[in-house]
């Protein structure tokens, strides 16, 4: 097999003090593998400005301008977040060409030593790599916890994503050829690729505290994050709900032929009572069984809008 052409990506929002440093080492880190032709001398870096308010793009078009074919990018006009950068920068170096390609933050927390290996799992034939993170040791006590709560409510839901995996990873040219089949906004990547079906590895790899700047998620973020991680790949809450009203139901029926028996056999409710208590239990659960089913129907209407294809074929025999 030929040395693969690889493609970097980067989302960067206000990394003005990161993005060159971290440019020129990854630029090392290519040219290292290239000499050991491990790569081909085509490959470059790709970073995405996600419409950072300081000097983040004036560094980037600087870094082109010296290395043209080694540094290309792509600006928003305004910060969208760092799923649609990543999302962006897959889409931008599919169209610019390449064989595979691996995303990685500007901080450069992510061992950028890894991507020997990365490349090494490619060339065995795997579509996907994910970057595996060794260790918590760098979060706060806060993301370490919220983080490993995620996992398991998204492994509840019967959502597939893979524990302490971030946005590190590599993707195939075919990869990214079958994600424009997803036409989906909210793509969560990395559900998305681990769940596409593709062969898939892992690789992993030590995270480093942040040397410059600071971090850009905050509390909220990483709920929108997560919410969407659940609410792009699982149904199952919308299940609960016509769970829920059905338990209800059925509760409401005990308590209601409870309440009946008391006032036939036992006479010591007030009058009124019984009616009020067998009503309110019956609309109660009546209301949310009947959720529940719009429910089950806001399901399907959402499968359908994202579109997804029906299925992807391997191969054929014709
Ligand atoms: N990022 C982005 N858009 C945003 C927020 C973050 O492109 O709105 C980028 C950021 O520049 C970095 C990566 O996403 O390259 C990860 O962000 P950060 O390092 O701040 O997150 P942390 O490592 O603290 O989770
Ligand atoms: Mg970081």
């Amino acid at each position: 097999m030929q040395t693969p052409k690889l493609a970097v990506t980067i989302p960067c929002y206000n990394e003005e003090l990161c993005i060159e440093p971290t440019c020129r080492r990854l630029l090392e880190v290519l040219k290292d593998l290239e000499t050991r032709n491990k790569i081909s001398v085509e490959s470059y870096l790709y970073p995405v400005d996600d419409g950072s308010n300081d000097k983040t793009w004036e560094i980037i078009e600087k870094l082109h301008k010296e290395l043209p074919n080694k540094i290309k990018g792509l600006k928003f006009i305004k910060n969208y977040g760092n799923q649609s950068a990543l999302t962006a920068g897959l889409e931008g170096v599919r169209e610019l060409g390449c064989d595979c390609v691996i995303s990685i933050d500007a901080d450069l927390q992510q061992d950028e030593n890894a991507i020997e290996k990365f490349v090494e799992e490619f060339c065995n034939g795997n579509d996907v790599v994910l970057g595996v993170r060794k260790d918590r040791n760098t979060d706060s006590f806060f993301k370490k916890t919220t983080a490993v709560m995620f996992y398991k409510l998204m492994a509840l839901l019967g959502t597939k994503i893979p524990m302490n995996h971030s946005d590190y990873r590599l993707v195939s040219y075919k990869a990214l050829k079958l994600m424009e089949q997803y036409h989906e906004k909210a793509l969560f990547l990395r559900g998305f690729f681990f769940d596409l079906g593709l062969k898939t590895t892992r690789v992993q790899f030590d995270v480093k505290p942040r040397k410059q700047g600071k971090s850009k998620f905050n509390f909220w973020s990483l709920l929108t994050l997560a919410l969407n991680g659940i609410t792009s790949f699982s149904i199952v809450p919308l299940r609960l709900i016509a769970g829920l009203g059905f338990l209800m139901a059925i509760i409401s029926f005990l308590v209601g032929l409870e309440t009946l028996f008391e006032k036939i056999f036992l006479n010591d409710s007030p009058n009124g009572m019984a009616t009020m208590i067998i009503l309110l239990c019956f609309f109660g659960g009546l209301q949310i069984f009947c959720s529940g089913v719009i429910g089950e129907y806001i399901g399907q209407v959402y499968l359908e809008v994202k579109a997804r294809p029906r299925y992807i074929k391997e191969k054929e025999l014709v």
